[in-house]
């Protein structure tokens, strides 16, 4: 039974099946919930606390 994950960007929960899995260097791994998140976490590489669609906006870095 796959485990729900949260997108890494905008912090939205990934329904199983969908979504895109990305694994980093170091091994650690991160779903986004599209290819939206995707392009911004990787690409763009944006802060999603400064974007108003994310689930993260206006959080606190710590
Ligand atoms: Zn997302």
């Amino acid at each position: 039974m796959p485990r729900l994950v949260k997108c890494s960007f905008c912090g939205r929960e990934v329904e199983p099946g969908t979504g895109l899995m990305y694994v980093k260097n170091d091994g650690s791994i991160l779903w986004f919930c599209s290819r939206k998140c995707y392009k911004n976490y990787l690409i763009l590489k944006r802060d999603p606390r400064k974007l108003k669609w994310t689930l993260k906006y206006g959080q606190q870095m710590r």
